[in-house]
């Protein structure tokens, strides 16, 4: 096989998106025939899996970018929905949320160890992907339904003072990660994007620590291997979701926008996690090493939207405390399940019970 066969458009425009947002732009062009679409992915990742990496041919020009006349300012231009009222990114003032206790998240496959992960520079972005089945799924939360991992990406900024597209009290973070799910009974992105509630995105904002985060070594070694426009490679290291998140995943905040990047449509539910990952300053550098077709990507955010009629809810966890102070590092059980518990798990009073009952014992 050659790679001249691979280049095809239909693949390309179907693996190797040109929306970070998203994957969403570049799924609606996909070929109907999924088969054919599915076979061909199979046939490049098996060239993936021989050569490390290859370098697909940019097969179309970027239609939006972050300056100039393809500028976030011009995106309502050719996509109308950008102009919509319901846009993301927004500022979170947090005197004005709506304090809820939201039904607890179900994370599932967030702790599994994924062999299949695909790192890949699509111009606008870095994007992870996942082969195994079955893809990593939230519900819970704010969320009616499933939803399943399509995608994860990133936005940063020139420096580490700002690149965040949400802002908190008009804080900005140096970089932001979006994990983006579409609705489980959708089947697909391309017909999620059609529904008001076909999408959630887990963000999660980043700040700056002295110290390298180790989870994240892999990824940033990968972004050497895709600093060019549209290409990718297959990570070396299994990968685990809740690897790269930060401890407390009960405080987030929530509402309703749409994808960042065009076609800006509204149709995602936003859960921004509260607690901050911490990377080291090399770390975020990483990724500003990263290029589209006209030079570094120096940042890829979306200026702040308007807010209009909507409200955001910050969900508290009423047990917070109760969960940090039982919280072990060194817990080899550690997942999301185990931010669950509290003093009063009853494996804890068996334990305790126990105990007392040896003390007992041995007093006799
Ligand atoms: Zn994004």
């Amino acid at each position: 096989m050659q790679f001249g066969e691979v280049h095809q458009v239909t693949f390309a425009s179907t693996y190797v998106p040109m929306g970070s947002d998203k994957a969403i732009f570049a799924v609606q062009n996909v070929n109907d025939n999924d088969q054919i679409t599915r076979y061909q992915m199979g046939r490049y990742i098996a060239i993936w899996r021989i050569f490390g990496f290859i370098i697909v041919p940019e097969l179309a020009c970027e239609d939006f970018g972050y300056d100039g006349v393809i500028g976030p300012t011009y995106w309502g231009d050719k996509y109308q929905e950008c102009r919509g009222k319901h846009q993301s990114p927004i500022n979170i003032n947090v005197l004005r949320v709506k304090q809820v206790a939201l039904p607890d998240i179900n994370f599932v496959g967030f702790d599994d160890s994924i062999d299949d992960v695909h790192v890949s520079n699509n111009g606008h972005t870095v994007l992870i992907e996942v082969e195994n089945e079955p893809h990593p799924r939230v519900s819970g939360g704010p969320l009616d339904g499933t939803y399943v991992f399509s995608q994860m990406h990133f936005h940063w900024g020139d420096n580490d003072t700002f690149g965040s597209e949400d802002k908190i009290n008009h804080r900005s973070f140096p970089m932001e990660l979006h994990m983006v799910f579409y609705k489980e009974e959708y089947k697909s992105v391309k017909q999620a994007v059609k529904h008001s509630d076909g999408l959630t995105v887990l963000a999660f904002f980043y700040e700056l620590d002295r110290h390298k985060h180790p989870a994240y070594d892999d990824i940033t070694s990968a972004l050497g291997n895709v600093t060019e426009p549209h290409t990718s490679i297959v990570m070396s290291q299994p990968f685990s979701f809740l690897n790269i998140l930060p401890l407390d995943l009960r405080r987030y905040f929530t509402y309703r926008g749409s994808l960042t990047t065009p076609p800006c449509s509204e149709v995602v539910i936003w859960l921004d996690f509260e607690q901050p990952i911490r990377l080291a300053h090399d770390q975020i550098e990483a990724f500003r090493e990263l290029r589209s077709g006209n030079g570094k990507i120096k940042h890829n955010f979306r200026p702040i939207q308007p807010i209009g009629d909507r409200v955001v809810f910050y969900n508290v966890d009423n047990n917070y405390f109760n969960y940090n102070e039982i919280d072990d590092p060194d817990d080899a059980t550690r997942g999301p399940n185990r931010r669950k518990k509290g003093h009063n798990d009853s494996s804890t009073l068996k334990v305790n019970l126990y105990i007392f009952l040896s003390i007992i014992i041995t007093m006799w």
